[in-house]
């Protein structure tokens, strides 16, 4: 997956022109004083105009995909129409349930937890559409799972400050289970079931996996074990290959590839720009 990033950064680097943008995003009037300031927000804080060139530089879009950020539906994709509907009412409940969760005492502030929310979930629907529109197959039955994996990949692989973006959104997950129906982890691991609540424990558990020395921690609490550990950085390889071979045949060719691609594999600096610095891991 490396590779991709690779990919990316050729053509970041040389600033290839490319007419075609078959990804585009549009703010939505906003109907309420509450979704103005929501819209200020995201303009500031959502990358999500590094997103949507991530997509066009990246991928080779197979028919035109608008993100609608605003409106009163969503958040949602719909493949007919292949339009994302992500409203300002989403980003102010987010941002309420995490209030009501002191989320603040993590470390991380309301308004960066929302928005990196926000993010993983434009993400998520993103990664439904392109499931679609890159017709895979094999996923039917198991989309939410799919989109679910990806997302994530996209995030870690694509984004400085995808892990925070992706504990932020496993937070929420967590939370919100615990409020429905109060937690019940403890046999999770042993039966590696990742079916339900454990999607919080799958998505700790590849983000450890994709950098076990910069998370040793990130287990803590968890139940998982050292044996559980190893079997994440396993897991994490499997899901980028996996994904990097889904992908392939939809990246686009890059100024620099294939000889340059693997350049950004050994620079920790190489990838793209994200939201202001924020961290749930900070002592
Ligand atoms: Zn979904």
């Amino acid at each position: 997956m490396k590779r991709v990033i690779g990919f990316f950064l050729a053509l970041v680097l040389a600033s290839a022109a490319d007419a075609e943008n078959a990804v585009r995003f549009v703010y939505k009037e906003p109907e309420s004083r509450r979704d103005a300031a929501i819209k200020q927000e995201m303009e500031v804080l959502l990358p999500v105009d590094n997103v949507v060139r991530m997509l066009n530089d990246v991928f080779v879009i197979p028919r035109p995909l608008t993100i609608i950020l605003g409106g009163d539906e969503g958040p949602s994709h719909d493949l007919e129409s292949n339009e994302i509907l992500l409203p300002y009412r989403f980003v102010g409940e987010v941002k309420d349930f995490f209030k009501q969760h002191n989320y603040q005492e993590t470390g991380v502030g309301i308004q960066d937890a929302a928005m990196d929310v926000t993010l993983y979930v434009l993400l998520h629907e993103i990664a439904h559409a392109m499931i679609g529109m890159f017709d895979y197959p094999t996923l039917s039955g198991r989309e939410e799972n799919a989109a679910d994996e990806l997302t994530t990949v996209l995030l870690l692989e694509f984004f400085d400050d995808g892990t925070e973006v992706v504990i932020s959104a496993a937070d929420l997950v967590d939370l919100r289970s615990k409020a429905e129906k109060g937690a019940a982890k403890e046999d999770f691991w042993d039966l590696h079931d990742f079916l339900g609540e454990p999607r919080y424990y799958r998505t700790l558990c590849y983000v450890y996996g994709s950098n076990p020395k910069e998370y040793p921690e990130l287990l803590e609490g968890t139940g998982i074990t050292k044996q559980g550990a190893q079997v994440c950085i396993n897991d994490y390889k499997k899901l980028t290959n996996d994904w990097s071979f889904m992908l392939g045949p939809y990246i686009k060719p890059g100024p620099e590839q294939p000889a340059g691609a693997d350049a950004a594999e050994s620079d920790p600096e190489s990838k793209a720009p994200q939201t202001a610095p924020h961290s749930h891991l900070a002592p």
